[in-house]
């Protein structure tokens, strides 16, 4: 079960290879973007274990996980660049694969396509943790349970210390302060 801030290393991968051809950004958020809808569905169904919808289908990675993640990076990315270099001046904290994050780019087309890859990574990741998963909304009948042990604590606890690992490894390897 890859927590959360465990997605984006899976489309940083390319990111390292071609920073170029990606917005940091919106891979990195856009990998995240898709479990915003989980707390408000478990308060609204009461049960963690369907919490995922449309925000978790491959038509929403495409449409509204990319859409969120573009006004997102937008809106708030330039207030975070000046509260980290008002917080910590003078670091490398806002580098990532030799990349200034401050130079990240802003247009609409490789933004959207960034998000979009991001929020995909983080739908078809799911698929192999969670048994209910809503990929093919809204073509989908009933739920994609592709892996007979998905959700359980064994099964769980063994991605979470891989994803870990994969998480440290790849911060260790990428980012300098
Ligand atoms: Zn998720």
């Amino acid at each position: 079960m890859p927590l959360t801030p465990f997605h984006p290393v899976l489309p940083w991968l390319p990111y390292v290879r071609w920073p170029r051809a990606f917005s940091w950004w919106a891979v990195t958020l856009g990998a995240m973007v898709p479990d915003l809808e989980v707390v408000p569905m478990f308060l609204v169904s009461g049960d963690i274990y369907i919490a995922r919808g449309l925000m978790h289908s491959l038509l929403g990675a495409l449409t509204i996980d990319a859409a969120v993640t573009v006004v997102a990076v937008w809106l708030l990315v330039p207030r975070l660049i000046r509260w980290v270099d008002r917080r910590w001046p003078g670091t490398h904290i806002l580098t990532f694969a030799g990349q200034d994050l401050r130079r990240d780019p802003r247009d609409l087309p490789t933004l959207y396509a960034s998000a979009a890859f991001g929020a995909l990574t983080h739908v078809l990741v799911d698929v192999l943790n969670h048994a209910y998963n809503p990929v093919l909304w809204p073509w989908q009948k009933g739920p994609l349970n592709l892996l007979p042990f998905s959700d359980q604590l064994w099964y769980d606890l063994f991605t979470i210390a891989i994803w870990s690992v994969f998480l440290v490894v790849m911060m260790r390897k990428f980012w300098r302060r």
